[in-house]
């Protein structure tokens, strides 16, 4: 069974959903469909969950960055929108590269605090890659670390950029590891870090990790290093499998893409960025300017995610009902994308998935 995010009672201590049905016994769920390939795959969720009937109502909002006071800022309505629903689907933001507004994902991510990154790896059955067992799940710091956007110049030819580590943040994403492992039923939580390097950022971070483990026993609790972790996890995952591995912002961003390449690419691994009051489902890819606008795109990681979305709710039927005409329509391959193979376009697989319900 494919387990995205738990929604046992546990869980819900960790990360409550506070959305509240309306009259006519839906959900209002905010819609931000994103940059390049967003708009397309964004298509594909809303068409599978029609023809699901998935009791949720979309609410589409406009993410297009202001600049209020030299900082970006969301649109204030679109903020609203997710306050009030309490969950929200987004595809992919594009980033300007060294230069002009900061990621709007890292605006989100603050604007909401939504500390935790989920991002489990599983592999899909019927596609083959070298393991065809892989069942990884990593947790991510998602508010600081290298990603605090703190950087200036010192000199010319000279530029600092600041690492923020955080007692606080740290605590709060250990401890929703822990608590996650617990819930999808993983004995053990591994922290990575380069605390051989960065002894007093990343060494703050792993004896916070192991005061945390204390309140935990039933979990087993170890660490590794980064550069370790890389050379096994790609040499053999299966051992991880039991693990729920738990590291810095940095860290988390890269080793999951390398674990998106063992199960299939990016087009496959979903995400949730979960935090107290609010959460956001967002694929782990970008908008991939090289294929948008070409009906080429996979929308499988932005489907998945949406299926965390519905687990996280607690909609957990339809959340099986579509994840299994997923898997089907993998599995039989005929009507896969481009990126794994095939030949569908992005409309004829979520055409096939329709058909697999
Ligand atoms: P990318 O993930 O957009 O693309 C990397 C490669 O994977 C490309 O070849 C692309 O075609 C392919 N790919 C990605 N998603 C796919 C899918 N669903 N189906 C088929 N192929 C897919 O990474 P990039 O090119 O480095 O980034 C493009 C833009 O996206 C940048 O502006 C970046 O800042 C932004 N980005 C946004 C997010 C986010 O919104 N969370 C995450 C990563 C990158």
């Amino acid at each position: 069974q494919w387990k995205g995010y738990a929604t046992t009672p546990e869980a819900e201590k960790v990360a409550k959903f506070k959305g509240q049905k309306g009259s006519d016994g839906k959900y209002m769920v905010t819609l931000i469909e994103g940059d390049g390939i967003g708009p397309e795959i964004s298509q594909s969720v809303k068409d599978i969950f029609t023809a699901a009937d998935v009791p949720i109502k979309w609410e589409s909002v406009d993410v297009t960055p202001r600049l209020i006071d030299g900082k970006t800022s969301i649109p204030q309505e679109a903020i609203d929108s997710v306050t009030r629903n309490s969950v929200a689907l987004k595809g992919p933001l594009a980033t300007p590269i060294g230069k002009g507004h900061v990621s709007l994902n890292l605006t989100l991510r603050r604007t909401f605090n939504l500390f935790a990154n989920v991002r489990p790896c599983k592999s899909i059955a019927g596609y083959k890659t070298p393991y065809n067992n892989v069942d990884l799940s990593l947790i991510r710091e998602n508010t600081e670390g290298e990603y605090s956007g703190i950087e200036h110049v010192v000199v010319d030819g000279v530029v600092q950029s600041i690492k923020l580590i955080t007692r606080a943040a740290s605590e709060r994403v250990l401890r929703f590891a822990f608590q996650y492992a617990q819930d999808i039923g993983k004995p053990k939580v591994r922290a990575v870090h380069k605390a051989t390097i960065m002894k007093m950022s990343d060494g703050l971070f792993l004896s916070i990790a192991r005061e945390v483990s204390k309140d935990f026993p039933n979990v087993e609790f170890d660490a590794e290093l980064l550069d370790n972790a890389c050379l096994k996890i790609v040499s053999d995952p299966t051992p991880y499998n039991d693990k729920v591995l738990v590291m810095p912002n940095l860290y988390g961003d890269i080793l999951s893409d390398m674990c998106a390449g063992l199960i299939g690419g990016l087009g496959l691994t979903p995400s949730g960025n979960i935090g107290d009051e609010c959460s956001i489902f967002e694929a782990v890819h970008g908008s991939a300017p090289d294929i948008a606008g070409k009906g080429l795109a996979n929308p499988t990681a932005l489907l998945l995610s949406s299926i965390m979305m519905l687990q996280h709710m607690g909609v957990t039927q339809h959340a099986d009902r579509i994840r299994e005409a997923i898997f089907k329509t993998l599995a039989e391959g005929r009507t896969i994308t481009g990126d794994l193979g095939g030949k569908a376009k992005t409309a004829e697989y979520a055409e096939a998935v329709i058909k697999n319900l």
